[in-house]
């Protein structure tokens, strides 16, 4: 088998027993991702020596037979939000550029101290906000399923970069579909962990209150494997939980059998607006899980016809607050500014450093926030935020887990949504509860819909990324789908 192709798992393991040079393993890689990143543009910055180097200590140590770590030689790339020491972080905004963080994000160090090997810095909608990847400040990733298509965003560089073998294992974040809208799109795996349970420490905020950093990968055990390393307590994010680490990856040697297990299908999930093909796949990876042994039934949240509301409200006040920090002092890019007073300069800074949606976003939130409709708008969406989260408490004492369509659509076209602001924010209908609430959900390829991936969401109370492995790796044994690399 083309060491490409192997699992990070194998990878790993071959690189540990001296079967694989991590430098070799690197090189092939770092090939491949130059025979396809012209099309794809899935990252910002490649750290093509910083890789090198890494690789070539694991391989020294490994003579030595000295010990290595879980990923030893893994390939990994970065989301372009996420701080790696002395590397520039753009966010994908022009306001950060040649910004270098003098720190690495918790889940950087962690993955540093199991000796994963990082590739570079993919790209992203600016400062997470998008679902394709086309608010970029570095131009638009394309999907390696079809590079007329976007990748889904706003991870979309790390969606690109896993299916395509640029890396073997990435990292994105998830505020309201960030992870797993890619995943969906480019047919790979994405997990929107438990709010709380990876640390957020080095991740630039875009909306503090529903983001996590997830694993994305091109099966269900090396995602498991990815959010083993990085999942955690962290004293340096005082939203982290003190929860012990598990092995996600120990929990899927159970049989894949689903023998008892209660699965309801959201029907708010797969009504109007979702596309017929996209319908059909979801039915039959449902059918699927049930000839395992799971019993299906239906579950109507009738709360979440105003999760999309909540959710835009929510974001954009939290976004509001978190970019009044880009003054052009502080970090990155700065217009010239002769002659000009203090709010002048900051004004005209942020005039050229923002892209439209960032600035349309940081303008409605604040109209959210401000005094006299704070009440009307963002203390509204916290109400409706609760009854989401009652309603998903009730619905998790019937079912043991909720699925539905990650995506209601597959991957559009480049353009063909970026003119309506609106139709872009609906696409996020079916990922957004997830983070109101703060429960984990995973996105699992289950099939193509005119040639195009078609994602499976699983979710499951909180902490039980266990369930959410176990019925996407379920899913998974039945050889329904396989990863192949594209383009
Ligand atoms: N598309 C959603 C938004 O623009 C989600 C983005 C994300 O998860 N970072 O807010």
């Amino acid at each position: 088998m083309n060491p490409l192709l192997y699992p990070a798992e194998k990878v790993a393991s071959a690189v540990r027993n001296g079967e694989l040079s991590a430098l070799d393993y690197l090189e092939a890689v770092l090939e491949r991702l130059k025979h396809v990143e012209p099309k794809l543009n899935a990252f910002i910055t490649v750290t093509e020596e910083l890789a090198r180097r890494k690789a070539e200590n694991i391989d020294r140590r490994v003579e030595k037979g000295l010990k290595v770590g879980k990923l030893a030689g893994v390939v990994v790339a970065v989301k372009d939000n996420i701080c790696v020491k002395g590397v520039e972080t753009t966010c994908g905004s022009r306001i950060l550029k040649g910004y270098r963080p003098s720190y690495n994000a918790t889940v950087v160090e962690r993955l540093m101290a199991e000796d994963a090997v990082i590739i570079g810095k993919t790209n992203m909608d600016e400062f997470a906000m998008g679902s394709s990847t086309e608010f970029s400040a570095y131009g638009p990733t394309r999907n390696p399923w079809d590079l007329e298509r976007v990748p889904g965003g706003s991870s979309g560089g790390s969606g690109a970069a896993v299916a395509s073998g640029e890396a073997t294992l990435a990292l994105g974040s998830d505020t309201g579909g960030s992870v797993r809208c890619p995943a969906a799109f480019c047919g790979v795996v994405g997990l929107k962990p438990t709010y709380g349970l990876v640390s957020r420490y080095g991740l630039v905020a875009y909306a503090n209150s529903l983001e996590q950093i997830g694993p994305m990968a091109r099966n269900v055990g090396d995602c498991a494997l990815l959010l083993s390393v990085i999942a955690g307590y962290d004293p340096r994010d005082s939203t982290s939980l003190k929860v012990q680490p598990m092995d996600y990856q120990t929990k899927l040697t159970d049989p894949p059998e689903l023998e008892k297990l209660r699965i309801g299908v959201i029907k708010e999930f797969m009504g109007e607006g979702v596309q017929e093909g996209v319908r059909e796949r979801v039915w039959n990876a449902v059918q699927s899980l049930e000839n395992l042994g799971a019993r299906v039934g239906e579950v109507s949240l009738k709360s979440l016809d105003y999760a999309l509301a909540a959710y835009y409200i929510i974001a954009m006040s939290e976004a509001s607050s978190n970019l009044a920090r880009y003054d052009g002092l502080r970090y990155g890019f700065r217009s010239s500014d002769q002659g000009l007073d203090w709010n002048r300069a900051y004004a005209k800074t942020r005039r050229m450093g923002f892209g439209e949606e960032v600035k349309r976003r940081i303008i409605l939130g604040t109209f959210a926030l401000s005094a006299g409709y704070y009440e009307a708008y963002y203390l509204k969406a916290l109400k409706v935020r609760t009854l989401i989260r009652m309603e998903f408490e009730k619905a998790f004492k019937k079912f043991d887990v909720l699925v539905g369509p990650s995506m209601p659509m597959t991957a559009f076209k480049i353009g063909e949504k970026i003119e309506d602001p609106l139709e872009l924010y609906m696409c996020d209908i079916n990922t957004v509860p997830a983070n109101l609430v703060g429960i984990p959900a995973i996105s699992v390829p289950c099939g193509l819909s005119d040639g195009l991936p078609v994602g499976l969401q699983v979710m499951a109370p909180p902490l039980r990324e266990d369930l959410v492995f176990k019925v996407a790796y379920a899913y998974e044994r039945t050889g329904k789908w396989m990863f192949q690399l594209k383009p």
